[in-house]
């Protein structure tokens, strides 16, 4: 059996929709993971793998991950992603061929998947694929739509979840917090910190941008290998993954870690180290959720006070996992997965 096919049997998924673009040499996968709680529902990658079996191997990796993201969140969908595995960057009209074909394709699937962007993505493709499906979230009538913002604003409410946690008060004022990454999620966060309140603490390798932004809120900068050591309430990664790691984390000097970057844990053990700490864990993928969550109420054209509402309960779901975790002496990411596990009627993790 060749790779693709052994890796397409034995996935634990629901089913991987497969399709070969002879035009620009393109593999599309859709990988289908679960469906337990809604309509499996991810973002598009587009990337030059080494091997067909890579682009397939992320699809499968990167849908997983969604049903924890949606489940986790405690939002009704389902995990899926979709790779184009494109041989080379693909530019102009060649792209835009791609992109359409795509579109026919999620279209054909009649809802069963719709999609969104994502790393090697724009909002300008997805304006694309809109011409030929209706399955595609990002886009307004009047244009594109930045997710950082309301990422931000599902980072801030799990700022808030943890500082309840730990200090009984979710007032931000006078708590110290660090922001690793002033970015499309970092920036808006900075400025949410800072208007409730919060000392907040920049770090970024822009210098240019770290220093606009500190100026504009009358932050103080930290230089980027200075931050692990350095003293907060809430260290908020938004720049990179894998920065919680063996070598970082007995150095770290703060009370708990909250922040948008995507697999912040080098290894799911190193959540295991950061608990033998005593340092407080939102799992990233809940904490990072508020971009893929307004993004999915958007496409089902939901009230804004709905989006406020969804965005504010990342908090309450964090809180409840927080508090399990105290009860029964265990990290919060444990007592996330099994809640995930329960929800998707699957064996307990933990
Ligand atoms: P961005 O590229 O706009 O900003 C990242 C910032 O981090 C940049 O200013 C960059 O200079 C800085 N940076 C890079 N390496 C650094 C380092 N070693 N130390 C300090 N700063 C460093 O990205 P973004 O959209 O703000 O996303 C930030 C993180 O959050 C990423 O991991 C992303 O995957 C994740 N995330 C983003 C969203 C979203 O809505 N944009 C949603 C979910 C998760």
């Amino acid at each position: 059996m060749s790779d693709l096919e052994t890796m397409i049997r034995e996935w634990d998924g629901l089913g991987t929709v497969v399709r070969f673009d002879p035009l620009t040499g393109t593999w599309i996968f859709i990988a289908l993971h679960d469906d337990t709680l809604g309509r499996p529902m991810g973002g598009t990658r587009m990337r030059a793998y080494p091997t067909p079996a890579e682009g397939l191997r992320d699809a499968q990796r990167l849908a997983e991950g969604m049903t924890h993201k949606w489940a986790g969140a405690g939002i009704e969908l389902g995990g899926g992603k979709a790779v184009l595995a494109v041989p080379r960057p693909l530019e102009g009209g060649e792209r835009e061929g791609l992109l359409r074909r795509y579109g026919r394709l999620v279209d054909a699937l009649q809802g069963t998947f719709s999609t969104g962007q994502d790393l090697g993505t724009t909002s300008e493709d997805m304006a694309v694929i809109a011409r030929e499906t209706r399955f595609v979230h990002g886009r307004t009538e009047g244009g594109v739509i930045d997710p950082g913002p309301y990422t931000a604003r599902g980072v801030l409410a799990a700022i808030r979840a943890v500082v309840r946690h730990l200090f009984g008060s979710d007032d931000l004022a006078g708590r110290t917090v660090l922001l690793q990454g002033t970015g499309d999620v970092g920036s808006p966060l900075a400025r949410g910190l800072a208007a409730a309140g919060a000392r907040v603490l920049l770090s970024d390798v822009d210098q240019e941008r770290v220093g606009g932004l500190a100026e504009e809120l009358g932050a103080e900068t930290v230089p980027p290998p200075a931050v692990y050591e350095t003293r907060c309430d809430v260290f908020a990664p938004c720049a990179i993954g894998g920065v919680l790691n063996r070598e970082t984390i007995p150095r770290l000097a703060c009370r708990a870690v909250c922040g948008s970057a995507n697999n912040q844990l080098d290894r799911p053990e190193d959540a295991e180290l950061l608990h033998e700490r005593g340092i407080l864990y939102a799992p990233d993928y809940i904490a990072n959720s508020g971009g893929a969550i307004a993004f999915a109420l958007m496409g089902r054209k939901a009230p804004a006070e709905e989006i406020d509402r969804r965005l504010a309960g990342i908090g309450d779901v964090l809180e409840r996992d927080f508090a399990e975790a105290a009860r029964e002496g265990l990290s919060p990411l444990r007592i996330a997965r099994r809640r995930v596990e329960r929800m998707l009627g699957k064996e307990e993790a933990a």
